[in-house]
């Protein structure tokens, strides 16, 4: 058995995206740069994926460039902008902060107590980036409220949507200058994804070689992936956070001294950021994984590295707490019983713990 609890991570494939991912990949393999019909009808497919993308994002096509997935998205975004002032949100992935930080001069942008970023926006940035949902703690981020603030500035806007696309509505995303998304969050394959540009940006050239993706990327466009991962968003949708609240009802009752981060914040429907009242997230890791559940110390981009919650450091957690963080993020796949199931199993890890059980 194994009861997957960690969809901020990477999600599986969804069963349509994978039907769709064999069909492009049998009939329309061709390069859809060459000039025969096959390759015609390869492309004609593409610009069709592009569009439905569009729609779905609130964006004009041409403003699509395909990517290889949301840290590819952003390192083009932060190289576009070298030397200049940026600012970023002190929560973002790293995927956005260490670009920043490599090409830029970055002011940081502080969150409150609740984990979401104030709209404190230097007036002399020449881009702002704020996170549309939080990879850890899942708190949803005033996008809209930035989006339109630094319109007012006259600064262009960056989110990345990496979270939010496939959880929950995503529309009006297209209000933004700039958009990240990554096809793995949302049940589409990974090593695919997207950067929504400004029309203006029309002729940077991020990568240089064969005339793709209008001349921005170049490179044989990984079709297949594309398909597969339109088709993954077109079948993603927002779910009740019902299963994940009664969850943290439950397990709040059974660990009085657990603190859910940023429980009074707007989050994501499927996720659960905790600190254990005791014994280091690594036991805890384990012993659930050898009973069949995946759950996750951080975000994978930064678990492995002790004491390394960007959240939790950012809202002055101290070196003990942050041992103790887990992170439980479902997803279309997961049912009550799943909920439950790991509740339990946190009790019998918690006796497991405290009592020296097998391998404490
Ligand atoms: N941004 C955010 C908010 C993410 O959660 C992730 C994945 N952890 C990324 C960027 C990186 O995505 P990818 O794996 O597609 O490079």
């Amino acid at each position: 058995m194994n009861t997957y609890f960690d969809n901020n991570a990477t999600t599986p494939l969804h069963p349509l995206a994978r039907q769709a991912w064999l069909r492009a990949t049998d009939q329309h393999w061709h390069n859809p740069s060459s000039l025969y019909r096959h390759a015609g009808h390869t492309a004609q497919q593409l610009e069709n994926a592009r569009e439905r993308l569009g729609n779905l994002l609130g964006a004009e096509p041409n403003r699509i460039v395909f990517t290889s997935g949301a840290t590819e998205s952003n390192n083009m975004l932060f190289a576009a902008y070298h030397g200049r002032k940026t600012a970023i949100s002190a929560i973002e992935h790293p995927s956005v902060r260490a670009p920043a930080h490599h090409h830029t001069h970055v002011t940081e942008i502080p969150v409150d107590a609740h984990g979401i970023c104030q709209l404190q926006i230097p007036h002399d940035a020449a881009i702002v980036s704020i996170q549309a949902a939080n990879n850890e703690s899942g708190v949803l981020q005033p996008w809209r409220e930035a989006a339109a603030h630094c319109r007012k500035l006259g600064i262009p806007f960056h989110t990345d949507a990496a979270q939010w696309i496939g959880k929950l509505e995503s529309t009006h995303l297209g209000q933004c200058d700039y958009i990240t998304g990554s096809a793995h969050k949302f049940g589409g394959p990974k090593g695919c994804g997207f950067l929504v540009l400004r029309h203006e940006d029309e002729h940077i050239r991020f990568h240089h070689g064969g005339p793709q993706e209008n001349g921005r990327r170049a490179g044989t466009e990984n079709y297949p992936a594309i398909e597969a991962m339109v088709t993954a968003l077109e079948n993603a949708h927002p779910q009740s956070p019902e299963p994940r609240d009664t969850f943290i009802h439950t397990i709040t009752s059974a660990f009085p001294h657990i603190r859910i981060i940023s429980a009074g914040a707007p989050r994501l429907w499927n996720t659960v950021l905790m600190v254990m009242p005791a014994h280091d997230n690594l036991k805890w890791l384990i012993r659930l994984s050898r009973r069949g559940f995946s759950i996750s110390t951080g975000s994978a981009c930064s678990s492995g590295r002790e004491g390394s919650s960007i959240v939790v450091t950012a809202l002055g957690a101290s070196p003990t707490e942050l041992k103790r963080v887990v992170r439980i993020s479902s997803g279309w796949h997961t049912t009550a019983a799943d909920w439950q199931a790991l509740t339990t199993a946190f009790q019998e890890v918690s006796h497991e713990l405290d009592t020296g059980g097998p391998g404490a």
